[in-house]
């Protein structure tokens, strides 16, 4: 059977041809069966344009259904679809373009002439905003069918970067096989029903959004109330027609910040997701206190799309992001590679049909990513409790080694975080002549709150052993996030100790 995605989705919405697929906030209502066809055309230009299995198809452009239609109509004729954030600037796009060679790339018009600079002699085709632009002039003559081609599990279906918040982005390549198994594992996971309906309003150049949103949404054959990015108001408006919503954490906290978000807002609903970024435990509790809903935490990442994940049936715990999704094995292990204990933390490691096949043209990088026996590094620590619920305790590249005693920030970020005046802290290494390395944290204070170095002092050493109070304050209007709303640790190491970053 063929792995190929758009199969796999096909096979569920086909029943539902003339149902609606996507609706968009202006009003514009596309079905299935318009979804299918529009997908045919691009299919079938591509095709036309002479790319050969597993080119990659380039698109940094502002979201919109046709760019759905683009990433489905490549991975349909056999191509890999290599979204890029918006927001990246020429000279890291210039990066991407090299690293990837593309055949084809597709812009706005207005960033036609500078992508065509450096696309290495890729072609390239336009896309507005509202669906307009050269591609879909080009694919509009294009059959309405195509012939989904056969793609084997291990077949390349897509380039995604990483969101580079710990340095520069990877491409992780995944198959066809990768993102036709983790669809069918998290839909039934999850407990999609017919009749569901998902607000989406993720951006779709990156894992969640793309793939995790719109899989689930199309294999269920559910219609998505489509936003073009998350707009608070906009999103409590829709979520009256909605039954499950997928966002980051910041989703949550804009939509606890509007007085009017409560039980009534959330009447049609059935289901809060969370991922991409650490849910704090406050906005988990604060949630269920005015809605009666309980978010459902999970933990993936670029390479693996989803692998562990809170249930969907049975308790839901904060703080925790879940087990082990059905076919997903997970190791916590120490720097030996045994197994950590219940309650201690350790590397989390991965196996499972949903992990990438590698990073694109890095194979040191990939090789040292695995170990011998083929378990994928996620690069992040977690611990498991006595019912195998897992938390993740932060990345190991933020472990902070103070005199040879590991200190993870979380623990310190959760203690400042709970002070009245706090409204949010990262904590990170910095250089110390006699530990090697020393606790500093930054701090962001709510507003018109005050605080003084010594009292942050104060309130960790009478909570937490010596090593681990901060050796250096600072105080920040704001923490530095990228586009997916993580906060970018190297850059305040960068900041407040430019020698050691
Ligand atoms: P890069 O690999 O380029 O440094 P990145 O790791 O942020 O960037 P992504 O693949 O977008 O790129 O993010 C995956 C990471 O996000 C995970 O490794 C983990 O650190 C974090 N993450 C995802 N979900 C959760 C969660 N529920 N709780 C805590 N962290 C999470
Ligand atoms: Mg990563």
């Amino acid at each position: 059977m063929s792995s190929n995605i758009y199969a796999t989705l096909f096979a569920r919405f086909q029943h539902k041809l003339d149902a609606t697929c996507i609706e968009t906030t202006d009003g514009r209502v596309i079905t299935f069966r318009e979804f299918d066809a529009a997908t045919a055309r691009i299919a079938n230009l591509l095709t036309s344009l002479g790319l050969q299995k597993e080119d990659r198809v380039a698109a940094q452009v502002d979201k919109s259904p046709e760019a759905l239609f683009l990433c489905l109509g490549a991975q349909r004729a056999g191509f890999a679809f290599l979204p890029l954030n918006s927001a990246y600037q020429t000279a890291e796009v210039a990066y991407f373009l090299e690293n990837a060679a593309p055949k084809l790339v597709v812009c706005p018009a207005k960033a036609k002439e500078g992508i065509t600079a450096i696309a290495n002699g890729a072609t390239v085709l336009t896309l507005e905003a509202d669906g307009s632009g050269s591609l879909i002039d080009a694919a509009q003559d294009q059959p309405d069918g195509f012939a989904t081609v056969e793609s084997a599990a291990d077949d390349m279906a897509a380039i995604l970067y990483t969101s580079g918040t710990t340095g520069r982005a990877k491409g992780a390549m995944l198959t066809h096989g990768n993102l036709s198994t983790n669809v069918a594992v998290t839909n039934h996971f999850w407990g999609w029903v017919p009749g569901d309906v998902l607000l989406h309003a993720l951006p779709i150049f990156h894992v969640h959004g793309l793939f995790v949103a719109c899989n689930n949404a199309l294999y269920n054959a559910s219609p998505m109330l489509w936003h073009a990015k998350f707009d608070a108001a906009a999103v409590l408006k829709d979520l009256a027609r909605a039954t499950v919503l997928m966002g980051v954490p910041t989703f949550y906290t804009r939509l606890l910040s509007l007085p009017n978000f409560g039980k009534d807002a959330v009447a049609t609903m059935r289901l809060f997701i969370s991922g991409s970024a650490p849910l704090l435990i406050e906005t988990f509790t604060e949630f269920t206190a005015r809605t009666g809903h309980t978010i459902l935490e999970r933990y993936g990442m670029t390479e693996v799309q989803m692998a562990i994940s809170n249930p969907f049936d049975g308790p839901r715990i904060g703080g925790t992001v879940g087990v082990p999704l059905p076919g997903v094995s997970v190791r916590i292990v120490d720097e030996a590679g045994t197994e950590s204990p219940v309650g201690e933390t350790g590397a989390i490691l991965l196996k499972g049909p949903n992990i990438f096949r590698g990073y694109w043209q890095m194979p040191e990088k990939t090789k040292e990513d695995f170990t011998d026996d083929g378990w994928f590094k996620t690069g992040d620590m977690g611990k498991r409790d006595e019912n195998g619920y897992i938390s993740i305790v932060g990345r190991a590249k933020d472990l902070i080694i103070c005199g040879g005693l590991n200190v993870y920030p979380k623990e310190i970020e959760e203690l400042l975080d709970a002070m009245p005046e706090v409204e949010e802290s990262a904590v990170i290494a910095m250089p110390h002549p006699d530990f090697g390395e020393a606790v500093a944290a930054v701090i962001v204070l709510k507003p018109q709150a005050s605080l003084s170095e010594e009292a942050v002092v104060e309130h960790v050493k009478s909570n937490l052993a010596n090593f681990k109070v901060p050796k250096a304050v600072f105080f920040t209007p704001d923490l530095p996030r990228n586009a997916m709303g993580k906060v970018q640790k190297n850059i305040l190491r960068q900041t407040y100790f430019p020698a050691k970053a």
